[in-house]
């Protein structure tokens, strides 16, 4: 862990107990990141947090120690269960905040309980219906049980949001409100919320919800300059992938993510980086959870170097040290830009950010430098850049559903 980018503040200075600076020192943290820096404080005072963050900053610590910290320090006799709510928009978020929940818990001695959709339904049925401390869980299926009555949420001390603005994005802000209602008003409970962007929406459940919420904010400049290396190219269509294999085989980066817009593009970029020599890991939204996991770990393990995601598939994911990623399609969206380039140079390790000006997305680089307040350099599409390729063999054709098609409806008359 690279430590240019931690403050001078100590842990050990903050008003945190001696069984989590346990867990503190195991994992190997001492001072704080600029956002436990700025949020901690607060949150350790009882006040609620509404912080700007991306995943890479720190913030999971952020959330968890302020939670720990009050669930240690509620002193009544007979304890009700659960008492805390950690919510988190995708499977691969909610399972890293756990195992950050585990290290840094260590010798708190709470019980966890993880629940998201797609596995295990039983398994965590039963866990949510013990005595849990903390509930870690995306939307869908913890409503789900939360419907069942398996649990209740009268007892809820502690509130966290993470990733907020994913929430709104994925479609989940209804289960979200609906869950928040049904807890102790917001000022009987610590709240906090984390979210890449504190747009007019996410400020505004944050009123909604929280009470008197502090908005503590890293700026985006903050994240994006200093520690990654952005540059662009223009290519033309054809030559995007000679151009991505060319970047690959003369940068050999140790692990890349290559961002796409569509699961087509996706799929024949894969295509022609295997016939090629480069293995890669696709994922894209649909595929199922088992593999992501896999995928994810043979990423994590470096067996696989190089990640071909979508913004919908990558979104939540916890993958440190990445250190290229490429733009191979641009975003359409500006702030999409901020998160996948973030996904590089965290903590302070320096990053190389490559963006495709191409044809098709040309159009959303005004809005991105826009946004970021910079001006990317591009440079030049060499000869030396395109190497000669082989084309990958066609995929085998999935056949497609006849189509039959549908008898119109009879009309039926209206009266006048
Ligand atoms: P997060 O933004 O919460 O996903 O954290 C990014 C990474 O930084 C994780 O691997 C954390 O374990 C690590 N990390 C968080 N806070 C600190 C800290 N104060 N000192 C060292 N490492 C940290």
């Amino acid at each position: 862990m690279k430590t240019t980018h931690l403050t001078d503040t100590r842990f050990t200075n903050l008003e945190l107990s001696s069984t989590i600076l346990k867990g503190l020192k195991d994992a190997g943290f001492e001072q704080c990141s600029p956002i436990q820096d700025k949020s901690l404080p607060i949150a350790l005072r009882d006040r609620d947090v509404a912080g700007q963050a991306q995943t890479g900053t720190g913030k999971t610590a952020s959330f968890l120690l302020a939670a720990f910290q009050r669930l240690l320090n509620d002193n009544s006799e007979k304890k009700k269960y659960p008492r805390a709510i950690i919510l988190a928009p995708t499977r691969e978020l909610a399972i890293q905040i756990h195992k950050d929940a585990l290290l840094l818990g260590k010798h708190l001695g709470f019980n966890l309980a993880l629940i998201y959709g797609g596995t295990d339904y039983q398994k965590q049925l039963k866990a949510v219906q013990g005595n849990v401390d903390i509930i870690i869980a995306t939307p869908g299926r913890i409503i789900d049980f939360y419907r069942q009555k398996a649990f209740s949420l009268d007892n809820i001390q502690v509130m966290v949001l993470d990733e907020a603005d994913r929430m709104f994005d994925l479609g989940f802000i209804k289960d979200i409100r609906y869950l928040l209602n049904r807890m102790p008003a917001p000022e009987k409970r610590l709240n906090m919320l984390f979210s890449a962007t504190l747009s007019f929406k996410v400020s505004e459940l944050a009123y909604e919800h929280m009470y008197q919420p502090v908005m503590v904010k890293i700026e985006t400049e903050e994240v994006t300059s200093e520690s990654i290396n952005q540059f662009a190219f223009c290519p033309a269509n054809e030559q995007k992938i000679p151009l991505l294999i060319g970047l690959l085989n003369s940068h050999k980066p140790e692990r890349s993510i290559v961002f796409v817009n569509t699961k087509r593009s996706a799929e024949k970029l894969a295509d022609y980086l295997a016939a090629n020599g480069h293995q890669t890991a696709l994922l894209s939204g649909d595929v199922p959870q088992e593999k992501r996991q896999r995928l994810l770990a043979d990423f994590q393990a470096s067996k696989v170097t190089i990640m071909i995601a979508t913004d919908v598939a990558a979104r939540g994911l916890h993958i440190p040290d990445v250190s290229h990623v490429f733009n191979f399609d641009l975003p359409q969206d500006a702030e999409d830009y901020v998160h996948r380039i973030g996904r590089t140079a965290r903590f302070g390790a320096k990053g190389e950010a490559i963006s495709f000006i191409c044809e098709e997305y040309a159009y959303s680089m005004p809005d991105i430098e826009n946004y970021i307040n910079q001006k990317v350099p591009v440079h030049k599409v060499t000869e030396d850049l395109l190497p000669e390729l082989t084309k990958p063999a066609p995929r085998p054709r999935v056949p497609r559903k006849q189509y039959s098609p549908r008898k119109p409806a009879p009309r039926t008359r209206t009266k006048a």
